[in-house]
């Protein structure tokens, strides 16, 4: 790597070498993880670029093939497995400079790649009352490319499945790391080669999306005497075709009083577990009918709030996903996670009666392959490893899938396995092997066997045929 000479040939691009920013700039949410903490705490790159245009990120991308300099791609470093850190140093490709919406339909937009999707939404809002199907928790911080390349679904995830579901995705234009970078619009199935590949084999520039009806989302919050209550209530909520919602997630005691700081006076005890929700508000009077109907506590409802309560308290959202491990995160820093799939409420007990306290079960209610599963984003009180590792064999052992987020190669952790068109696109797009090197076990060892017989929650591109 030559990256005195990679930086000369970058002309005006803006460049940063503070060691203290740059080393800022080399991490994500990797710390949630005590395994990666302990992994990645001195990976650093050597220098952050900021290009502000396509041309200006294939200037970058022809000259690090050049001078052989690693590059890793960032938007806003909001990951949560080190997705984003770069192992063999080099440079950090920051995106958020590229933050254009390029064009606004009644049902798509295409935006590029360093947008922050809060603000996508306020223009599509402002222009068709469209908003994006879903989004993760970190709305007001990721950027739409880091979301693709590295995200899953999220917030809406119960009415429109994952990011990787056909159709979700309309469009990525994305530029190749070759001596002369091509520029290549990719459409159909061609989109699952790049999207959720971490930046391995590609540098998202543009995104095209679908957009849905917009609503003036109402937070409400249910209370129950146990987990399961709790969950035996969110997915009649999700079965309920009439009652449109773009959140249910249950949360056991005592996560919700001792967590949610800003609501915890409308929780009535640390016995308490809830049920978050967002729903449309014509959907809101009949909800109210069904949580009555099923005994819960309707602890409350934001519509009904003045407007000074409701200034006192964060988006529900932003309770629900990574943003549950996190706010425990801030309250007890030893506390860790896991990701997991219940494929029915039997199977949330039978984790809830094994682990108890040790493992305070969060789901989220998601929609996947037209079925309405239990996805867990469970709190682990974390004591060593190796119990971490005992508890995801019993997950597994027990049929429920596991999706370790205390990895960070595309393979062992994440979502999915690296499947081979991800693999053979790469040896088209990153012939050198230098876009975000150490994260596709598949390119590192060719007989590397992914199709170990672990279970993977995307079966992948080559499974089409
Ligand atoms: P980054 O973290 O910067 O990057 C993510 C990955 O994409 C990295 O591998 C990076 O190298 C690569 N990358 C970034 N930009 C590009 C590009 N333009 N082209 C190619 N590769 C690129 N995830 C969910 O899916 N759902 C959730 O609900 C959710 N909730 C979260 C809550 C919290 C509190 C936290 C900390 C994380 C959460 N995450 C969630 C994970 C993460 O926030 C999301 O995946 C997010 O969308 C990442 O966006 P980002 O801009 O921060 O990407």
């Amino acid at each position: 790597m030559d990256i005195a000479a990679f930086r000369a040939a970058l002309g005006d691009i803006p460049v940063q070498d503070n060691p203290r920013i740059v080393q800022q700039k080399s991490r994500d949410h990797y710390w949630y993880s005590p395994r990666l903490k302990q992994q990645l705490e001195n990976v650093t790159a050597q220098l952050v670029v900021s290009p502000r245009s396509v041309d200006e990120v294939v200037t970058v991308l022809r000259e690090a093939f050049k001078y052989d300099v690693p590059v890793t791609p960032r938007g806003a470093g909001t990951g949560n497995y080190g997705q984003a850190m770069p192992l063999s140093g080099g440079v950090m490709l920051d995106l958020m400079n590229l933050n254009k919406v390029i064009k606004i339909e009644q049902d798509r937009v295409r935006a590029e790649a360093g947008v922050i999707l809060e603000q996508l939404d306020e223009q599509t809002i402002h222009a068709v009352n469209g908003e994006l199907r879903f989004h993760p928790s970190t709305y007001r911080m990721a950027s739409l490319g880091g979301f693709i390349a590295g995200g899953s679904g999220g917030v809406g995830s119960i009415r429109w499945g994952g990011l990787r579901n056909f159709g979700n995705i309309l469009g990525l234009k994305v530029v190749t790391c070759e001596a002369e970078p091509r520029i290549l619009d990719l459409r159909g199935p061609d989109i699952l080669k790049v999207a959720h590949a971490y930046g391995t084999n590609g540098i998202i520039v543009e995104a095209e999306m679908p957009l849905t009806a917009h609503y003036d989302w109402v937070d409400m919050m249910v209370g129950f005497d146990s987990i399961i209550d709790a969950c035996a209530f969110a997915e009649q909520v999700a079965l309920q075709d009439g009652l449109l919602c773009k959140e249910i997630s249950p949360v056991a005691a005592p996560v919700a009083h001792d967590y949610f700081n800003r609501h915890r006076p409308y929780i009535r005890s640390r016995e308490q577990s809830v049920v978050l929700l967002m729903a449309a508000p014509a959907a809101v009077p009949a909800l109210v009918d069904f949580v009555a109907f099923h005994e819960g506590d309707l602890l409350y409802r934001a519509d009904t709030l003045t407007p000074e309560e409701k200034a006192k308290l964060p988006p529900i959202y932003e309770l629900a996903w990574n943003h549950t491990t996190l706010r425990g995160l801030k309250i007890d820093p030893t506390i860790t996670y896991l990701q997991t799939q219940y494929p029915d409420l039997a199977h949330v007990k039978w984790a809830v009666d094994t682990f108890g306290d040790e493992m305070p079960m969060h789901i989220e209610m998601t929609r996947f392959d037209g079925r309405v599963v239990f996805s867990g984003l469970p709190i682990v009180r974390y004591s060593s490893e190796e119990r971490l590792e005992e508890i995801i064999r019993l997950h597994e052992e027990n049929g429920c899938l596991v999706f370790n987020p205390h990895r960070y190669t595309l393979e062992e952790g994440g979502m999915k396995r690296t499947d081979r068109a991800q693999l053979q696109f790469k040896k088209e797009a990153d012939p050198k092997g230098i876009l975000n090197p150490g994260k596709m076990i598949a390119w590192d060892d060719p007989d590397f066997d992914f199709e170990s017989g672990r279970t993977w929650l995307f079966t992948g591109l080559y499974t089409l045929g």
